[in-house]
Parts: C-alpha cells; structure tokens; sequence
C-alpha cells in the first residue's frame, strides 16, 4: 500500500455504474438512456450528486467532512429497463477506467453498483467492473462498493473487493446513510485498524419484487437478525440481498454477505444462519392471488364497489407497457356493469376519434406492445366521449408531480363504453395514480363494481380511500409475480419456488 499520503489527507477515487437490467424486455439500454438517466464524469460528479440523497450522495457528503481528496471518475445510471448494449457498458467501463487511472496514485476506491446490471453477453457486470478497477489500482488498494439490495451477486464480487454494504430498507430510504457507512468502513481501512473477511450464503430462493419489501416477512425477520449480529463489535457489515428475479443470471436471487473483522469462521456462520433463515421462511415470500375470472368473478359476488383488481405484472412503473388485456377479457366474459380499465393504445385511440363521439366501433384493443401482456381483444363499443388527455391530480401530495409537474398529460384519450365496461383509451401509458385520470373524461371512480389497476403499490394513495375490497390477479407481463412464467436460461438450479 502507498504511503505517500498515509500523513496527509487520503486520494480516494468514487464513481460508480448501476442499472437493474429486466433480462426479459426486449428493448435494450443503450448510451441514450443513462444520458436520460444520470451520467456526469469527473467534477460535475460532485457537484451533481453531492445534495442528492443517493448513495453517492451519501459517500460525497461523508468523504468532504473527513477532508478525503476525492478524485471522481464516471457516474452513470439509468431506468431499469432491458438490457444494456455490449457498446453502452464498454464505453463507460472504459470511461470510468480512464478517469481512475488519471487518477493515481490512489488510497482507495469508492464505488457505488447496483448488483443486478447485465450488460450484452456479460452475466456477473458488478464482478467485472470490480475486477477491471483492481487491475488498475492493485492488490494493496482498498476497494468498498455500495449496492442495491436487489443486486444478484456472486461469489466472485466477494472475492475481489475488500467490503461490501446494501441498502437494508425498500423503498431504500437509507442509501444515504448506507453511502456515509461505506466512508466510515474506508476510513477503518485507511488507519489500517480492520482486516475485512467477507462471508457468502445463498438460500437458492427467488423473491418476486412484491416480496421484497423490508417490513414484511421474510426479509424483515433477516433484518432483525442481522441487527443483533452488526451490533457486535467483530461485525463489521451484513448485505442482505433480496434479488433482482428478472435479470436471468446464475446467481439471480437472494443472498447474504456477512463481513467481520478478521474472524473468517464467524462470518461463515452468520452468512449460513441469516441464510437458513430466509429459507426456512420462504413460503412467506409467495404471492398470493387469483386467475383474472376467478378474481372478476369473486369481485362480482361483493355488493358494494369498487373493488380494486389489480394487475401487478402490467406495472407501468416497473416498465411494462400498460396495455395487458387479461382482465379485460375476464370482465367482458363475465358482463361487468360498470367495470374500469386503462390501457395504453395509441392506434385505438386514433380509430375511435376517427369515427367520433357517440360513433359504434369495432376494433382490436390492447396488448400490441409486446407478446407478453395476453392477446388483443376484438371489441365493439359505443365511443362515450373523446379528451385531450389533460388533467390535475386530485390528491393535495400527489406522486406525480416528481414526474409530471402538476399537470398529467396522457395524450388523446377515448372513453369506449363496450357493454358495461368502461374503456379508458390512452395514448401514453400512464400510472393509476390519481382517481381524476378517469374522471376528467366522465367516468366516475366511485360508481365502478370493479376497476383495473396496473400498478403494484402506486395506485394506493389515490384508491385504497375508495375501495371496497382488493384482489390481486395473475395475469400475464413481464412484472408477474408468478416467476414460473419467466423462461429462465442461466439461472443456476434448483431454485425455490421453480423446482
Ligand atoms: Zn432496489
């Protein structure tokens, strides 16, 4: 190790790659998304992120107050989506590496990931980019990386860094706190006072993203546990790792990262038990839901609506395209009066204005973005009332206004009334995030049965204070929970719940 600045004030290197790679979308992430996403180099990285309450963030904020010299490199994330293109994470691996080795001489490395990036044929991105960054700084040279704990990690990531933190809430309210921890770590490190010895376990379970929230079973009992072994002193840090089921690796799932001071058998331990734990809890970790008739048919049997059905695997948020027909379908085999739904079909929209208001049309709706949100549905429909797709959220706190300012623009709408269903036709997709999405063309959210939300937890704030029930469907898409409709290729078996 350099003892060149071991006196003065250490020169740390920080910067990082993340993305959550959807092996399953077809679309892939290219440069053009992180530059949408985050992507600064050098000093804009500091300037840009330093107020942010990211993990970067987090490190920034610690590193400056302990006078580090911080040299940064590469920053760059962008929404999880498909995979990223071989030339996209070349360009910024060799971008980060670049900047790291105009760098040296260095102390140390900071770097935050993600976990569960895949990046062209390249399975194990995290282990890579730590591998690439140790040819660059050497054996001697600490490197501590801060993750999502819905990274897929592998042994190897283990073996090439020297620690390694998570987030250890979702949603992750503490990667700020998680960045300032992995300075605390670092520090240690640099005076020398701690030898890092890292354990890995893996339960060889998948957890749907539904099931990975940290106050629900089972990973808030592992969080429990985990607190009890951190508060002792040979503990230095516990990651555990819920998992990232669609990005179709080896190591996809969940896993535990124990890391002591010094005392290899202890962290073996402890990895094994927080392990053994979660698998022993698994069936907590299993959906429980309703094919789309059984739960149309069921919110038909509840006297008062609206019954909220929702179809998680078609969530907007997460990426999908928000046109999944599955429960259209259920509700118009089972003549619904007064049923809602939204799909985005910008090709429907534009045949229903063609013919006008109060026009009778017939024409295929939904499910042409892909081949995994069920099949078109052929309908003939009465066109209630055509908008422009304009509204201002109803709720005082609205969500939206961190995407959309205070205004949400949809796009031409069409309200296409097809027996008792009411059709809300988009142009954009667009999250069920506030009830005036519906009412501001004329469809009442408290007169419906039963209504189709295509979200996972978004569509609370705005529809818990109105429904009478909630059901939760399996229905086709690429957020399913149900993990047995994804054709895994890579995933290491047998996993629980596949085999
Ligand atoms: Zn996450």
């Amino acid at each position: 190790m350099s003892s060149r600045s071991r006196s003065a004030s250490p020169r740390i290197a920080i910067g990082g790659i993340l993305h959550e790679t959807h092996t399953f979308m077809e679309q892939p992430t290219t440069l053009a998304e992180f530059a949408t996403g985050s992507l600064c180099r050098g000093e804009d990285i500091l300037r840009e992120m330093r107020e942010t309450r990211s993990g970067i963030g987090g490190m920034i904020e610690a590193a400056s107050a302990s006078g580090w010299r911080l040299q940064p490199t590469l920053y760059a994330t962008a929404m999880p989506a498909g995979t990223v293109s071989e030339d996209a994470y070349q360009a910024l691996l060799t971008d980060l590496l670049d900047h790291l080795r105009g760098a040296l001489p260095l102390d140390g490395v900071l770097l935050a990931l993600h976990g569960a990036m895949v990046a062209g044929d390249e399975l194990d991105v995290e282990t890579d980019i730590v591998a690439r960054v140790r040819d660059v700084v050497g054996a001697e040279t600490p490197i501590v990386a801060l993750l999502d704990m819905h990274g897929n990690i592998s042994p190897g990531l283990v073996d090439v860094a020297d620690a390694l933190l998570a987030y250890d809430t979702n949603p992750h309210i503490d990667a700020h706190a998680r960045g300032a921890e992995a300075i605390d770590v670092m520090a240690r490190l640099l005076r020398r006072e701690i030898v890092p010895t890292a354990a890995y376990a893996r339960p060889a379970l998948l957890l749907p993203p539904q099931s990975t929230g940290t106050d629900d079973e089972p990973l808030s009992l592992l969080h429990a546990r985990a607190a009890d072994m951190e508060a002792e002193d040979a503990v230095l840090c516990i990651a555990v790792m819920a998992g990232f089921a669609y990005a179709d690796t080896p190591y996809c799932g969940a896993s535990v990262i124990v890391t002591t001071d010094n005392q290899p058998e202890l962290a073996r331990q402890y990895a094994r038990e927080l392990s053994d734990l979660l698998h022993a809890r698994r069936d907590t970790a299993l959906p429980r839901f309703l094919q789309p008739h059984a739960a149309v048919a069921q919110a038909a049997q509840i006297d008062d609506g609206p019954v909220i059905l929702v179809d998680s695997a078609d969530n907007i948020g997460g990426g999908t395209p928000g046109d999944g027909t599955e429960a259209l379908m259920a509700m118009l085999d089972h003549d619904v009066q007064e049923g809602a739904i939204v799909l985005a079909d910008a090709e429907a929209v534009a045949i229903c204005r063609a013919a006008g208001q109060g026009a009778t049309v017939t024409l295929d709706v939904g499910a042409k973005a892909d081949n995994w949100h069920g099949a078109p549905v052929r309908v003939t429909g009465r066109v209630q009332a055509l908008s422009d797709g304009v509204f201002a959220p109803e709720l005082p706190d609205n969500h939206f206004a961190a995407f959309y300012g205070n205004e949400v623009h949809m796009g031409n709408c069409v309200w296409l009334r097809v027996g008792g269903v009411n059709i809300l036709l988009t142009e954009r997709k667009t999250p069920p995030m506030d009830l005036a999405q519906l009412r501001h063309i004329g469809i009442i959210p408290e007169a419906q049965r039963m209504t189709v939300v295509k979200s996972a937890v978004a569509y609370r704030a705005a529809y818990m204070p109105i429904a009478t029930a909630v059901i939760e469907m399996d229905t086709a898409g690429l957020c399913s929970a149900n993990l047995r409709r994804f054709p895994y290729r890579h995933l290491k078996r047998p996993v629980f719940p596949l085999d």
